[in-house]
C-alpha cells in the first residue's frame, strides 16, 4: 500500500503532523513503536501547556491520541529500522518485517536524555532527579540545586534555575566549557551560580528525595558533599534517528537538521520535535514539538500539490 505521508513516532509532534495531515485529507499512516504520547507517558505532571493548569502527562498523551484518533488515521505498532528513498518513494522497513511506501515522510521520533550513570541517579528520578528544567525547577523554588554538564543545555539550565533557586552548582568535568563563551559568560556573572569544574558528580543521596550528592574534584582527588534539593543532569540527548543516518540528514550529534519550514535535505522528508535541530538553542517541550508536528505536515501537504 502507498501512502501519502508516513509519520515516524507518535509522540506530541507525530501526532500533531498527524491531525493537520489528515485535516488536508491525506493518506497517512503512523508507525509508532511504543506508547502513542511518546515521552509524555514518562512525565509526571505537565504544568506548562496552555489549556492546562496542570494535567497528568499519560492524561495529555490520552487526549492527544484520541484526538487523532478521530481522524480515523492509518496506524500500526511497529518500530521503524530503515528509512530509504527510491526516485521519488520512499519505502519505510520496520521490525515486523514490512515495508510502507509514502511519497512523504515526517519523523517525529523524539530523543531520549542521557543519563550520568551513577549511584542514587535512577532510585531519585522524579523524586529530585530531572532531565527538565523548564518542567521541574519550579518545585525547587528557594532551594539549593545541581546542575550538571558542560554544554550549552547546561549552562542554560543553570541560568534557567539561577532565576527559580536559591543557589545553583553547576558541575563540569572539565575545566573548559563547550556552550558558546557568550552564555558561559553570562552564567559567570549571576551571582547565585557556582562553578564546580574539573568536579565530577559520583553519588546522589536522601532519603525519600535528593537531600545531597557527592562531587569529586579531580585536580586533587578529594570528595565533597553538597546539600541540593535536586539535580539536572544536561550532558545531551540522543536523538533517535539512526534508521535515517544512511539519507545524511544529520549533524553531528545526530539530529536532524531541518530548515524554518521543517524541511530537510531531502526533497519530500520532513521532521519535528525533539529529533530536529533548527539551532542549539531550541527549547525541547511539548508545545515546541507540537508546532513543529504542524508546520511539518503543512510543509508536506505544500511538497505534496507541487509533485
Ligand atoms: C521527565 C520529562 C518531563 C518532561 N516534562 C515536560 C513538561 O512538563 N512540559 C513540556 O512542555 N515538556 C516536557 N518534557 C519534554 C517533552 O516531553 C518533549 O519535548 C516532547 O515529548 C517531545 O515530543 P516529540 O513528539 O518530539 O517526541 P517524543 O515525545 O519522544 O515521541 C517520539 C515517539 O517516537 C517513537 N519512536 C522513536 N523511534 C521510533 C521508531 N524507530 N519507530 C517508530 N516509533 C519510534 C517513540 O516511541 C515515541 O513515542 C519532559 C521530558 C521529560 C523527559
Amino acid at each position: 500500500m502507498s501512502y501519502d505521508l508516513v509519520i515516524i513516532g507518535a509522540g506530541p509532534a507525530g501526532l500533531t503532523a498527524a491531525i493537520y495531515a489528515k485535516r488536508a485529507l491525506l493518506k497517512c499512516l503512523i508507525l509508532e513503536k511504543a506508547l502513542a504520547g511518546g515521552k509524555l507517558n514518562k512525565t509526571a505532571d505537565v504544568d506548562n501547556y496552555p489549556g492546562f493548569t496542570s494535567i497528568k502527562g499519560p492524561e495529555l498523551a490520552e487526549k492527544m491520541t484520541e484526538h487523532t484518533k478521530y481522524y480515523e488515521i492509518d496506524w500500526q505498532q511497529e518500530e521503524v529500522l530503515k528509512l530509504e528513498k527510491k526516485e521519488k518513494e520512499f519505502i519505510i522497513r520496520t521490525s515486523m518485517g514490512n515495508a510502507f511506501n509514502s511519497r512523504s515522510v515526517i519523523i517525529a521520533s523524539g530523543a531520549v536524555e542521557k543519563e550520568l550513570g551513577i549511584k542514587g541517579e535512577r532510585e531519585f528520578m522524579n523524586l529530585g532527579v530531572s532531565y527538565c528544567a523548564i518542567c521541574d525547577g519550579f518545585l525547587f523554588r528557594g532551594r539549593e540545586v545541581a546542575v550538571v554538564g558542560g554544554g550549552y543545555s547546561a549552562l542554560e539550565t543553570a541560568l534557567y534555575m539561577s532565576n527559580v533557586a536559591s543557589k545553583v552548582y553547576l558541575i563540569h568535568r572539565r575545566a573548559e566549557f563547550r556552550a558558546e563563551k557568550e552564555i558561559v559568560d553570562k552564567a559567570k556573572k549571576t551571582p547565585n551560580i557556582i562553578f564546580l569544574l574539573n568536579s565530577i558528580l559520583t553519588e546522589i543521596q536522601g532519603g525519600e528525595t535528593v537531600k545531597k550528592v557527592i562531587v569529586n574534584n579531580s585536580t586533587n582527588n578529594k570528595n565533597n558533599e553538597l546539600l541540593v534539593n535536586a539535580v539536572f543532569p544536561c550532558i545531551g540527548l540522543s536523538p533517535f534517528s539512526s534508521f535515517a543516518h544512511e539519507l545524511g540528514i544529520c549533524d553531528r550529534e545526530n539530529y536532524i537538521s531541518i530548515k524554518d519550514d521543517c524541511s530537510t535535505n531531502v526533497p519530500g522528508l520532513f521532521a519535528a520535535g525533539d529529533v530536529a535541530r533548527i539551532s542549539e538553542k531550541k527549547i525541547k517541550q511539548i508545545v515546541t514539538a507540537v508546532a513543529e508536528g504542524a508546520v511539518a505536515a503543512q510543509s508536506a501537504i505544500n511538497y505534496l500539490e507541487r509533485l
